[in-house]
């Protein structure tokens, strides 16, 4: 019997391929009818023989393009139309067009891979391969309808046979935007700094395309950084001295090699090559060549912080980090984030890379010129060490220690220190001179920046009943502009009560700047922006919200900024002369897990992070909050230590261990005084700033009684980066050997005496009281015993005083739902064991799923207070 149905397919099924895909499977199962997008997902009409509908129904939901994320399948029955064939239709509704935008980058897909490793294929080895389940999106995109003269590939005029397959339904590559190959399509781009080496110099490879070339001003000596600051190992790759070569253009398979060659020759030979990338410039070096690694952390200043690699799978992953099952789907999804991977202990990897630390990040290639790259530069290395006849990619620094490490680069942001990375050749050419000796670029243009991704897997739990989650600490390529829903409430006869709301911008923080932009329904975070400590990353945030509200039609009639007076978001906000709703920070950090999880009533928050403008004017940051969407009030914090210093005690966390010892009464004991003989003359000073009460703020913050006690122990005195202390300090407690959690220090609830009239403001109901925590800490150094026990014993406290407030909330106010965010809850220790604690105790944990709990958070927080309150407004 012949039937009909429609169906009604959500979830992410826009820009993935998903109608050539229900095209394909219409027609291996004799289907009729059609497929068309709309704001609301996937509609298709199908008519078949029921068996055959049946089947086509089951693949439909088993089955779909690996990009997709079908949520929901919606069935109902219909009339017969009798159609004669199956078609794909077009909508003429610019929602829809938008909607199709939504699509955040995707990874080369497993069949482009084949196909550019495959000899036979006419894009074999094409730098640029993609097709509807694959490929640059946003960040190609340049405005409305979604079609190829609306991006950067209007400059790339499709060949025949690639428009043929761009024609054709039942290709893969059909409507696919960027589609191109050799014949049409964009190419690599290759300089270097060596007036007398290269590829043009050789005179095999012609120059080609007709960008800035040989009359192309050199750049001076040391322009951007001062040459005589490098530290250059002997023998390395020294300063970057010689003119940029001219533009080589890849217009030709044999072209295109010859450049990847030289890009793999100068990684292997221990150079610093600029690779584009989707979002902008990375830049890469052989990340088990130790001297590589430090040239690179010295060209580009960054002293500390961990890099990032690429390795060709997820079996070379194996050889150094430790992946389960779910780390290794998060590895080869799509969005191909940085995954933050536990390091085996016999890794052995080079020094520079993650020193100190217990995970490295870990990339898999996201597009085709990293799978090329890591797959030639495998074989080079490969070829050279048989070559020397010692085995198989034996690593030199290795030096049969351990043995072998798999072949892998350095993947870092191609930026000097904290400005926004590099989105195009020029800028990469001039900005990055005097830090890569090889530029690997192309000439299609990056639209809009974004970083790589970065997220861990949580694990909940032992054995075989773990939970695992994924925590972003990073939300940027491969997830953004994705909306997010703000769980909306619905009135009585279910239509939604904001859709009267007009649309909202909120600013977001200072650090880890995300906005986000609101419509009813949607709310469209963006990628991670940086910070907005200075004038070219606050261009790069106006930027980046001017093409939001253009590209998603969206013109906000309101804003929602963070109290903090000196963001200069918020300052940018003030000025814009728009209706300003002001949002406690932590308040903004709870509401974003209500907004996330779709909570409406009241919860129990835990907001513990590094810094935030507090109602009472002091910098808050352990926080526990009676918290809904629209208001919180103060239930408890952790009692006020002073910040001699203000600011400046984040770089010197032995001014914030002093502030500690004074607030704690604990500045003779014992156990101090290494920290007080570290910080010589500068006690005097802070005693001094305190007594004084010159710029001294008062801080509840946890993140600065973790950096406290990391300087301690001696374990972080000067952080190359902000929250190092507290990663040190994770990272000892985590090589622990021991539980250590009946040894857990404490961490005294007490009733809060201050009024409103105190000279210390914080006037909630109950204080923390970290003074006993400390004094074990002291006790415990002074008598010798080992740091990581200490570390481990301290980190229990948080983790017990976090489970003992939010019991306290339960008894007096009956709530049972807890929401933990902030960057101290980016600690993996703390968010692992308090979410255990807390659902062992009958309690529902919420935390950050799509977004990071750091500020990457707080525009979305901000928005749902202020969507909050406007919605209540307008149903009143
Ligand atoms: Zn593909
Ligand atoms: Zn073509």
């Amino acid at each position: 019997m012949i039937e009909a149905l429609d169906i009604h397919v959500k979830g992410i099924v826009q820009g993935v391929g998903f109608r050539p895909f229900v095209y394909r499977l219409a027609k291996k199962y004799l289907v009729n009818g059609w497929v068309l997008n709309a704001v609301d997902g996937v509609h298709i009409h199908a008519e078949a023989e029921s068996g055959l509908l049946d089947e086509f129904v089951m693949e439909l939901s088993q089955n779909p393009p690996a990009a997709s994320q079908v949520r929901e399948i919606d069935l109902k029955e219909v009339p017969l139309q009798d159609f004669g064939s199956f078609e794909i239709r077009f909508s003429e509704d610019e929602q829809v067009q938008e909607t199709t935008l939504v699509s955040p980058e995707l990874a080369t897909c497993d069949d482009c891979v084949r196909e550019l490793f495959d000899p036979a294929d006419r894009r074999f080895r094409y730098p640029f391969i993609n097709c509807t389940n694959c490929g640059p999106r946003f960040t190609i995109i340049d405005g409305l309808p979604y079609d190829r003269a609306a991006t950067s590939m209007k400059d790339f005029p499709m060949c025949p046979a690639c428009a043929a397959e761009y024609a054709d339904p039942s290709d893969r590559r059909f409507h696919a935007q960027p589609d191109a190959c050799f014949a049409c399509g964009p190419a690599l781009d290759w300089r270097e700094h060596r007036a007398d080496g290269g590829l043009s110099a050789e005179g095999s490879v012609p120059r080609g395309g007709d960008g800035p070339l040989a009359g192309e001003p050199a750049l001076a000596d040391g322009e951007g950084l001062l040459a005589g600051e490098l530290v250059v190992p002997a023998g390395a790759w020294g300063p970057v001295e010689a003119p940029l070569t001219p533009v080589v253009r890849g217009e030709n398979r044999q072209i295109s090699d010859e450049i990847l060659a030289r890009a793999v020759e100068l990684l292997a030979d221990g150079a610093v090559v600029a690779v584009k990338g989707l979002g902008g410039f990375h830049l890469a070096c052989d990340a088990c060549n130790s001297q590589a690694v430090a040239l690179l952390r010295g060209r580009k200043r960054r002293e500390g912080k961990a890099f990032a690699v690429m390795m060709a799978s997820v079996d070379d992953v194996r050889k150094v980090c430790f992946v389960s099952d779910a780390e290794a789907e998060v590895l080869r999804s799509p969005a191909r984030p940085i995954v933050l991977l536990r390091k085996r202990p016999d890794a052995n990897l080079v020094p520079g890379l993650a020193d100190h630390l217990p995970e490295l990040g870990v990339m898999l290639p996201a597009t085709p010129v990293q799978h090329l790259l890591i797959c030639d530069f495998a074989a080079a290395r490969a070829k050279a060490s048989a070559g020397m006849g010692t085995g198989a990619g034996a690593c030199e620094d290795a030096g049969g220690i351990a043995g072998a490490l798999p072949p892998m680069l350095v993947m870092t942001s191609g930026n000097i220190h904290d400005e926004p990375i590099c989105k195009n050749d020029g800028d990469a050419w001039t900005q990055l001179a005097c830090v890569a000796d090889g530029f690997l670029g192309n000439n299609r243009e990056v639209l809009t920046r974004f970083d790589d991704s970065v997220v861990r897997v949580l694990r909940f739990g032992e054995g075989d009943d773990a939970v695992e989650a994924l925590q972003f600490i990073r939300r940027a390529r491969g997830y953004a502009p994705l909306p997010l829903a703000l769980g909306e409430e619905r009135a009585g006869d279910g239509s939604s009560r904001s859709a009267a709301c007009d649309p909202l911008l909120a600013v977001g923080s200072q650090q880890k700047n995300t906005f986000a932009l609101v419509r009813p329904g949607q709310a469209f975070v963006s990628q991670h922006i940086g910070d907005l400590e200075n004038a070219d990353t606050f261009d790069a945030w106006l930027e980046a919200k001017n093409r939001y509200e253009r590209l998603f039609d969206i013109a906000p009639k309101r804003l929602a900024c963070d109290s903090h007076p000196e963001y200069l978001a918020t300052k940018w906000a003030k000025e814009q002369g728009l209706p300003l709703t002001q949002v406690q920070h932590h308040h903004a950090h709870v509401a974003s897990v209500l907004g996330e999880h779709g909570i409406d009533e009241a919860v129990c928050g835990f907001a513990f992070d590094g810094t935030g403008f507090g109602v009472d004017g002091a910098i808050w940051g352990g926080e526990v909050l009676l918290a809904n969407r629209r208001d919180f009030e103060r239930f408890a914090n952790f009692a006020y230590v002073p910040m001699p210093g203000g600011a400046a005690c984040v770089k010197h966390p032995l001014r914030m261990a002093y502030g500690a010892l004074w607030a704690f009464d604990l500045l003779e004991h014992p156990g101090a005084a290494a920290a007080l003989e570290a910080l010589g003359e500068q006690a005097a000073l802070c005693d001094k700033m305190i007594e004084n009460g010159l710029n001294t703020p008062m801080t509840s913050s946890v993140g600065r009684l973790f950096d406290a006690a990391s300087a301690l122990l001696g374990l972080c005195a000067q952080p190359a980066y902000e929250g190092e202390p507290a990663i040190l300090l994770d990272a000892a407690a985590a090589a622990c050997a021991t539980d250590e959690r009946e040894r857990a220090y404490a961490i005294d609830v007490v009733k809060n005496t201050a009024t409103a009239e105190s000279t210390a403001h914080d006037t909630s109901v109950l204080l923390l009281d970290a003074a006993p925590a400390f004094r074990a800490l002291l006790d415990d150094a002074a008598a010798g015993e080992p740091v990581q026990a200490v570390a481990l014993r301290f980190q229990w406290a948080f983790v017990q005083a976090v489970s003992t407030a939010a019991q306290l909330v339960q008894g007096l106010y009956g709530i049972s739902t807890v929401a933990l965010s902030g960057g101290v809850f980016m600690n993996r220790f703390l968010v692992e064991r308090c979410v255990e604690q807390l659902q062992l105790l009958g309690f529902t944990v919420a935390i950050n799923q799509d977004l990071p709990p750091n500020d990457g958070c707080v525009s979305f927080g901000q928005a749902v207070v202020a969507w909050a309150a406007e919605t209540e407004d307008a149903t009143d």
